[in-house]
């Protein structure tokens, strides 16, 4: 999949947007920001992304100006966001009472005949003035958001409200000061279906925002591991001071059970970290004089001087919140068809009302008018389409902090549809099908001066095998050659120079490459890697590393879910069958460099498959990009970060299998949610036009209509919650 190169992406947090048309109205504002490349804003979130070079001010200011509310993302503490969402719930669920109550209060009169006939102008005035000031006291959002709509020629959600409702206490309000203008038939008021609508279009907004701000909050929890004050060591004193004080440079005091606060290294003591949050391996990891630190991971059990290194937005933890953020920001193609369609449909539901009108008016049965205007106020009402702009978000919202607390970081959510289709996953071998901590099991023609060779090679590798060479020869206080001009290949090997000689280390293969003369065959099976110096074979090491816990049931789980795992790797054909036979693959392609990774990604992808490539990240790069997902296994590099569209951050291969399953259950809710809201829209409206009315005498009420909009959205909302439970 291809990578969008890194610029700086800054995430708003925007308030006020009602609807699915609202989205576009705050991406067209953000869009003229000169200098914004790309603008993309979340309804279900909330949210807007905006990549570009710009400022913040000047976003938050557009977004403003198009009478909206932003500011920067993740400044509020996460206190402050609950407090807010829970006001703003109150505040929506004490609007939709006040319309309800008015609306029930009307129509109990109503029933009982308390109240007068319209011949007491007085009262029914009374009653108008209260409507309007609870309409306007409940629902004033939907006349600012269709007014600011309006203000820019366009039309929302709030259009279709502020239409219905307002045209309802206008014609109920002309019905009371001039009855002589309209049919006596006609002659009824709709002040009661007018606060219905808006009293249900509340309710519905209040469970969604509620539903809506549990998903968002729930992840933004899960990185919110940094404590609020520190220990700073100023002078011989030392202080408490909020984190955020915190400069790069300072020293801190970090207590046993403290998380840490910043990216940094330790100064002085000694401890252990649990780094489950970044690896997802919960080892006790040893810190000592000079060991890196990172925010969010748990200091065990020593108190530690720590300087800080990273602080802030710039930490790892940062950087991971904000992938995560990002992704659940971004629109899978679904959603951009969803908007486009979104578009065009306010326009012309109005022109469908506009037709309904005059359709009841020219040839419906009497009274005439009043039909007409009941018929049309409905699909102004039901048309709403609110459901639909959350169908797509809501549920990919929910999803990717599903998978985040799962482990599975996603870059966007283009890779959640894609992942839905994969049918061939590629994994690697070493340090993805296994262990990537391969044991040293021969040691053949090096003596002491050759693995001094080797360690001054190998310490500048970061390849398993590398590691493992270089612990075992600093095991037997072997000090490393100064070896120069090291070139690493990956898929083969390194080659530097010594003393005027040319080194060369890796498989027999490279070697073989390379000219080297004097290679033998190596019959044990494992993975070799051989020395020549000055063109002349020397000796080698053979390893083997041990199956990765799970690897042989994912590989079965793969087989079950219908995709075909293949495995790919530079290492010899003996041992890669080996590893094959032991986890259940069948397809094995040995002895691949890089380049070969590469081009079998497209062979397959071009033969029309989709293909998912697993690798450590590092030397699988290009593979890895190739491909249509690519997985990484753990946080171990931030090349792993930068690079896959799946970062495992608990470094297991059953992550593949969820998130497949994950990925295909998401893009089934988005499924329905269209279904429910789009079939909603087309099922009702030409019930709300009065189609069925000739035939079964069967009209819908604007306060149903108002209902069933609201229970569209709920449907939405709830059937996205769902994911949570999966
Ligand atoms: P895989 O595809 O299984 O991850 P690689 O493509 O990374 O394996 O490497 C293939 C082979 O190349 C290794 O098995 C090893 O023999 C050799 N090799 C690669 N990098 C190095 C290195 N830094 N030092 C020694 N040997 C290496
Ligand atoms: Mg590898």
């Amino acid at each position: 999949m291809n990578k969008p190169d890194t610029r700086e992406t800054i995430l708003l947090s925007v308030n006020g947007m009602s609807c699915a048309g609202c989205v576009r109205t705050v991406e067209a504002a953000l869009k003229d920001v000169p200098g914004v490349q790309i603008a993309s804003v979340n309804f279900a979130g909330q949210t807007a992304a905006v990549t570009g070079e710009t400022l913040a001010s000047s976003l938050i200011r557009a977004v403003n100006d198009a009478g909206y509310d932003a500011r920067l993302l993740g400044q509020n503490s996460i206190e402050s966001q609950e407090n807010e969402a829970v006001d703003l719930l109150r505040r929506s669920l004490f609007r939709s009472s006040l319309a309800l109550a008015g609306g029930s209060l009307l129509m109990a009169d109503m029933w009982f005949g308390l109240l007068p006939s319209f011949n007491m102008t007085i009262v029914w005035v009374a009653i108008g003035i209260a409507t309007l000031a609870c309409m306007l006291i409940a629902g004033g959002h939907f006349f600012r958001g269709a007014l600011s709509a309006a203000r820019h020629l366009s039309t929302n959600m709030d259009t279709l409200i502020v239409l219905g409702t307002g045209s309802a206490w206008i014609y109920s309000m002309v019905v009371i000061l001039y009855p002589e203008l309209l049919p006596i038939g006609s002659r009824h008021q709709f002040f009661e279906a007018a606060l219905f609508v808006i009293g249900f279009v509340n309710l519905g907004k209040a469970l969604e925002m509620n539903a809506r701000s549990r998903a968002s909050l729930a992840i933004q929890k899960l990185f919110d591991l940094t404590p609020r004050f520190v220990t700073l060591i100023d002078g011989d004193e030392e202080r408490l001071v909020p984190v955020a004080d915190v400069e790069p440079g300072q020293q801190l005091r970090i207590r046993p059970g403290e998380n840490f606060p910043v990216d940094g290294f330790v100064v002085d003591g000694k401890s252990s970290a649990d780094e489950s949050l970044l690896t997802g391996e919960s080892l006790a990891i040893p810190l000592v004089k000079g060991s890196g630190v990172s925010a969010g991971t748990l200091n065990i059990d020593g108190s530690l001087l720590v300087e800080a290194a990273s602080v802030g937005e710039e930490t790892r933890l940062a950087a991971i919140r904000r992938l995560v953020n990002e992704a659940q920001n971004s629109k899978p193609p679904v959603a951009r068809l969803v908007d486009q369609i979104t578009a065009v449909f306010v326009p012309v539901i109005i022109l469908i009302a506009g037709l309904t009108f005059m359709t009841w008016w020219l040839v419906g049965p009497e009274p005439q008018l009043s039909f007409a205007f009941v018929t049309a106020m409905s699909v102004l009402i039901i048309a709403c389409p609110c459901a639909l702009g959350l169908a797509v978000p809501m549920s990919i919202m929910v999803g990717i902090g599903r998978a985040a607390t799962n482990g599975l970081l996603i870059r966007n959510s283009e890779v959640l549809q894609v992942a839905s289709t994969l049918d061939i996953v590629v994994l690697d071998k070493t340090g993805t099908l296994t262990m990537g901590e391969p044991e040293v099991n021969t040691i053949d023609g090096l003596n002491a001066q050759g693995l001094s060779i080797v360690l001054g090679l190998e310490q500048q590798s970061a390849h398993p095998v590398a590691k493992s060479i270089v612990s075992v020869c600093l095991g037997r206080h072997i000090t490393a050659a100064e070896v120069s001009s090291i070139t690493e290949y990956p898929g083969g090997g390194v080659v530097a120079e010594f003393l005027g000689d040319e080194l060369v280390l890796g498989s027999l293969n490279f070697l073989k490459q390379r000219r080297i003369s004097g290679v033998p065959e190596v019959e044990r099976i494992g993975t070799v890697v051989a020395l020549a110096v000055g063109s002349a074979y020397v000796g080698h090491f053979v390893l083997s590393d041990k199956v990765r816990e799970g690897a042989r049931e994912t590989i079965q789980s793969l087989l079950a879910l219908g995709v075909t795992p293949v495995m790919l790797t530079g290492d010899r054909s003996a041992i890669a069958e080996v590893v094959a036979e032991q986890v259940g693959i069948t397809e094995i392609h040995a002895e691949v460099s890089p380049e070969k990774k590469l081009a079998l990604i497209q062979a397959f992808q071009a033969a029309g498959h989709k293909v998912a490539m697993v690798g450590d990240g590092i030397n699988d790069a290009a593979a890895l990009s190739a491909a249509d997902v690519g997985f990484a296994m753990g946080l171990g590099s931030d090349v792993a970060l930068e690079s896959a569209d799946v970062t495992l951050r608990n470094g297991s291969l059953q992550g593949i299998e969820q998130m497949i399953r994950l990925s295909r259950k998401v893009l089934s809710n988005v499924r329905q949610n269209l279904v429910a809201a789009f079939g909603y829209n087309i099922l009702l409206i030409p019930v709300a036009a009065g189609v069925l009315y000739p035939f079964f005498g069967l009209l819908i009420n604007p306060a149903f209509a108002g209902l069933a909009m609201a229970l569209s959205s709920v449907t939405v909302v709830f059937n996205a919650g769902r994911l949570r439970f999966s």
